[in-house]
């Protein structure tokens, strides 16, 4: 009977969580060991900035011989840390097997993890063996930008009967070394939201960084683009972590970085505001207008080019001119406040929407 209401009382608990804006979760990559996870937990909720108490319990590492996580043996450990300090606790899960390990030791939210998303099988094994229990689930998105395989996650599991799914941003892997772990791509979680408005939309910076001296540039950002709330790795010594160690901060960091960074409205009710901000929005599409219409004649341009490239039977790249076009734009854009990576993407749009309008010249 006591089980009952103290597991009835902790559902609450975890409702409160999933409505609380911004929802902050933390806590280890990985559980090691049970004082790791009970002194992480301690020192978290004396903060008091921590909703859900995070920890790996299975880690799908890329390369074999990589700390695989601790195992079942674990999920007791974060029972007793909830019960010492009252957080709802969360773990990532990807197979029908780790579902059932994890609710039968009272995990109060799950999450899958982003090598996970990519594969709808493994997806589906996991909304199976959902299908009948009430608990909140957070969906990473795919390693690969591939926002479709976000969505069918989302579906999978919300036709399993989850009413309550939510997204997770860890940005997205790819080749070679870049500033970020995983390439945070912002305009693909705005396109997610845009596509799913009602849904909790959380950031997780540690695994977009992978390492702690930009974490809170990426959170901050993250809230100034309207998330629902941030995930962030701590541990009680990051640097002796068994598994990414780089990205993670103690507990009283991420605190200090809870306590600055700047948290925004969404909105406010001020007619003041709102009048400034309409006129201004006009200008906005009154240039978006115009640009367009400049766009336009620009490709009217490109066809006579074409025309006259066709009658002389030339190539439509021209490598040269091409190097000359960015060279100039880059000048220009410097000296005007555009920045390489905008010119850069601007001008290969423009000149293949270019290249597409003199392909049709020349083939006509
Ligand atoms: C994690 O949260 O520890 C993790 C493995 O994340 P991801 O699935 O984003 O790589
Ligand atoms: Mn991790």
């Amino acid at each position: 009977m006591q089980a009952t209401t103290a597991t009835s009382t902790m559902k609450e608990v975890m409702q409160q969580a999933w409505n609380k804006r911004p929802l902050i979760i933390s806590g280890p990559c990985s559980a090691e060991t049970e004082e790791q996870v009970v002194e992480t937990a301690t020192r978290l909720a004396q903060t008091g900035k921590v909703d859900v108490l995070r920890a790996g319990i299975w880690k799908p590492r890329t390369r074999p011989g990589m700390f695989e996580g601790i195992g079942a043996k674990g999920l007791p450990w974060l029972q007793r840390a909830k019960k010492l300090t009252g957080l709802p606790t969360t773990v990532e899960v990807a197979t029908g097997k780790q579902v059932e390990d994890a609710l039968t030791f009272d995990v109060d939210m799950l999450w899958i993890g982003a090598r996970t998303t990519v594969n709808p099988f493994s997806v589906q094994e996991v909304a199976d063996a959902l299908r009948g229990v009430d608990i909140p689930v957070l969906i990473k998105n795919p390693i690969n930008p591939d926002l479709e395989l976000g969505s069918g996650a989302v579906e999978r599991v919300a036709k399993a009967g989850i009413k309550q799914v939510g997204l997770i941003h860890r940005g997205f892997s790819s080749y070679g070394n870049t500033e970020y772990r995983n390439a945070p791509m912002w305009h693909l979680a705005i396109e997610m939201k845009r596509r799913n408005p009602e849904m909790m939309l959380i950031n997780d910076p540690s695994h977009i960084c992978g390492r702690r001296d930009i974490l809170m540039d990426v959170a901050q950002k993250a809230i100034d683009l309207d998330f629902d709330g941030l995930m962030i790795e701590s541990h009680i010594d990051p640097d002796t972590a068994w598994s990414d160690a780089k990205q993670q901060v103690t507990p009283e960091k991420l605190a200090e970085m809870m306590e600055n960074i700047i948290w925004r409205k969404e909105d406010i009710n001020s007619e003041e505001y709102h009048a400034a901000l309409e006129k201004l929005r006009q200008q906005i599409n009154h240039l978006d207008d115009e640009l367009m219409q400049i766009i336009s004649q620009r490709m009217k341009i490109a066809e006579k080019i074409g025309e006259y490239k066709k009658n002389n039977n030339i190539t439509i790249l021209q490598t040269n001119r091409w190097n000359q076009i960015l060279e100039r734009a880059f000048a220009k854009g410097d000296q005007i406040g555009l920045s390489k990576e905008f010119i850069t993407k601007y001008f290969d749009a423009v000149h293949m929407e270019s290249i597409n309008h003199q392909n049709k010249i020349m083939n006509s």
